[in-house]
């Protein structure tokens, strides 16, 4: 099949549309038959995000209500990661946390067509997981992976086929084939080698399909090998990375397009095949998901629902989400990017909202992996649903004791868990600018003596990166007393910025 492919800035892409779609097809040629793909993948979130400006899955339902009316033949996909982490998927209601059931609920009103697992999904219970397949109206396809028995999932076939008709009733049969990435394994689910089993899927279909589109939820590099190696895929549409990607490769330049983490952006691709030559072209956008787009209100409706259920949840676990609790000057960044590699604002007013509940501490630690909110809040309005957003998982305060030397390892391996959920923020602790050595208050650590420590219940379970030997039974920490959740903390520590 000859392909040519264009992938290209929204400006850029205006005369190739006046090109390929307004001149009309001379009587007595083969129809050219076009579709269009909107893309999303890694999506957290129901709500708009940035204080309204941006994102928002009932802005995506009218762009996809748009891309319809322009073409009937427009297919709404989704490249994984959206079960899980969310803040109002933490919320319990009726006895279980939500744990993706608002993202389903909301994806099922706005029209999704076809969905691929991300590492994400499998961060629920097992039957959690099976409750929102059995609840998603849309597709599931996944080639690779199964459950622990090595079984497919219920309504989950390894590829799907569809069958799409021109304007003069030609049609064309466009595959999809699906595949993710072994990492975060659940212990109810197994995986087939990512690669391989895609070269089989698009072995197998290869001969009874005219296009193949990738779904795919893998690293980039990976996604790279797949546009290198496997030819017959025309188009690759992934996620996980969390940042818009778009970029060709292999012989004959397959393109790999990755939109923006909870739908800030979304792909636009509109495909164009040639029933005669079997040219496919590829026309494809990158769309920012901004407030200049309407809400749908079908789809803003059961966004509505979905945050009143989980805020009747959070009521119930003895937050009031809609309280104000500061007006803040700033924006307080919560970026991944951010509070993974130093320190913000907002990392430092919970180190110190840790520290300042902690008892008689010399110093405060927790792990900026437990910020989720992966969000800059603007200036204005805080409310207490933004700290749950910011903490979503909670977890207690706990105050220990425990020696210099165990302490200096903790903060070194902090360091070293840099860009990751394991790199630890602080209150009372720096670094000598010119030894980097490193001082408590304003006195370098002694590692003979005993320090009081204020942290966090999931830094002394051992299960943070690197941090194994921090739990309590080390015998060089001593937990002394437990201080309760650590957004009441926060909710406490922004009311005194007023
Ligand atoms: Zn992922």
């Amino acid at each position: 099949m000859v392909r040519w492919s264009f992938g290209l800035s929204q400006a850029a892409v205006l005369p190739l549309i006046v090109f390929g779609w307004l001149v009309g097809v001379p009587q007595g040629v083969a129809e050219e038959i076009r579709f269009q793909i909107l893309q999303m993948n890694d999506v957290y979130e129901i709500s708009t995000l940035a204080g309204g400006t941006e994102a928002g899955l009932a802005r995506v339902a009218t762009i996809r209500k748009d891309l319809l009316v322009e073409n009937e033949n427009t297919l709404t996909v989704m490249a994984g990661d959206f079960f899980s982490p969310s803040a109002l998927g933490t919320a319990k209601v009726g006895g279980d946390r939500l744990a993706g059931q608002q993202m389903v609920g909301v994806l099922n009103a706005m029209g999704l067509d076809l969905a691929t697992f991300g590492n994400h999904e499998f961060d629920i219970t097992e039957a959690q997981f099976r409750d929102r397949l059995a609840e998603s109206r849309f597709q599931w396809l996944s080639g690779n992976v199964r459950d622990v028995a090595g079984e497919r999932w219920n309504n989950v076939p390894d590829y799907v086929i569809r069958t799409i008709e021109g304007e003069t009733g030609e049609t064309i049969r466009v595959g999809f084939v699906g595949t993710t990435i072994p990492s975060n394994p659940a212990s109810y689910v197994s995986y087939l080698d990512p690669i391989e089993k895609m070269k089989a899927d698009v072995a197998a279909i290869k001969d009874e399909t005219d296009v193949i589109v990738a779904l795919t939820h893998l690293a980039l590099a990976e996604d790279q090998y797949l546009a290198e190696n496997i030819p017959e895929i025309d188009i690759i549409l992934g996620g996980h990375e969390h940042e818009n990607i778009q970029q060709w490769r292999g012989k004959d330049f397959t393109p790999i397009f990755k939109a923006d983490a909870n739908a800030r952006t979304v792909y636009i691709h509109r495909l164009s095949y040639d029933t005669d030559t079997d040219e496919l072209i590829i026309n494809s956008h990158i769309k920012p998901v901004t407030e200049a787009i309407a809400l749908d209100p079908d789809t803003a409706k059961v966004v509505d629902y979905w945050e009143q259920r989980a805020f009747e949840g959070f009521r119930a676990s003895g937050f009031d989400p809609g309280a104000i609790i500061a007006n803040s000057t700033v924006a307080l960044d919560g970026l991944e990017s951010s509070v993974r590699n130093g320190q913000t604002g907002l990392t430092n007013l919970i180190a110190d909202a840790v520290f300042s509940v902690g008892e008689n501490v010399d110093l405060s630690i927790f792990n900026s992996g437990s910020i989720r909110i992966d969000d800059v809040l603007p200036p204005g309005i805080i409310t207490q649903y933004d700290v749950i957003r910011v903490l979503p998982f909670g977890g207690d305060i706990v105050t220990v004791e425990m020696s210099g030397a165990l302490l200096e390892r903790v903060l070194n391996q902090g360091l070293a868990n840099r860009g990751s959920g394991g790199f630890l923020q602080t209150a009372g602790v720096s670094q000598d600018p010119d030894t980097q050595n490193w001082l408590i208050g304003d006195r370098p650590l002694d590692i003979s003596q005993t320090y009081r420590v204020a942290t966090v219940e999931f830094l002394i379970s051992g299960k943070e990166t690197g941090l194994d030997f921090l739990n309590t039974d080390n015998p060089e920490l001593t937990l002394v007393s437990e201080q309760g959740d650590i957004r009441f903390a926060l909710i406490d520590q922004l009311t005194k910025l007023n």
